[in-house]
């Protein structure tokens, strides 16, 4: 006769570190951005808590905010959800939902961000690639649709990360807070 098998063993394993992993950041910003239909419960999570990238534009760099990086009119944020390891987000410190609105001054300070952001992911994990993108505004499937940002994410030969696009599953590896750390060295050693 076939044994059975016992599939309980590893069900309290996770607890401990889910705790710890909690921020001010809204859950299931990963689903808004491929499925903008669930703006709404976004939305409202960010009313009840205030803009997360405000907060992280206000406060000190920290694990808290995940902010690695910030220049005078823009910031480097982790993606608490991340598509792939090292995924990275690049956005201004005032919030604003449209790019247009930016002076020059805030605008070429995005983009000389987003300059930095590419070459931290490209000296830390050395991708295959990239995709670099905005959804701008809430139609464009803007998670956090009131504060811009830029994703950037890291892609090697063979991921499989585009599965999100077609079914609920993603492969990502590294905890947050092992990227955090490998980001917070980089951007030390390179201020000095
Ligand atoms: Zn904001």
């Amino acid at each position: 006769m076939p044994k059975k098998k016992s599939t309980k063993k590893t069900k309290n394993k996770k607890s401990s570190s889910k705790a710890k992993a909690k921020t001010t950041w809204p859950a299931g910003e990963r689903n808004i951005f491929y499925r903008p239909n669930r703006l709404k419960y976004v939305r409202k999570m960010i009313k009840e808590d205030g803009c997360v990238f405000c907060r992280s534009a206000e406060i000190e760099m920290s694990a808290e905010t995940l902010c690695v990086y910030k220049s005078k009119h823009s910031q480097i944020v982790l993606n608490k959800y991340p598509y792939n390891n090292g995924h990275l987000l690049v956005l201004p410190l005032i919030h604003s939902g449209n790019l247009l609105d930016l002076s020059i001054d805030q605008y070429n300070d995005l983009q000389s961000t987003l300059r930095i952001a590419i070459e931290a992911i490209q000296d830390v994990y050395q991708p295959h690639g990239f995709n670099i993108g905005m959804n701008h505004g809430a139609t464009g499937g803007a998670g956090i649709p009131d504060h811009l940002h830029y994703h950037i994410i890291p892609r090697w030969n063979g991921d499989l990360n585009f599965l999100p696009l077609v079914a609920d599953v993603k492969l990502v590896i590294e905890t947050v807070e092992t990227t955090y750390q490998k980001y917070a060295d980089y951007f030390q050693k390179r201020s000095l």
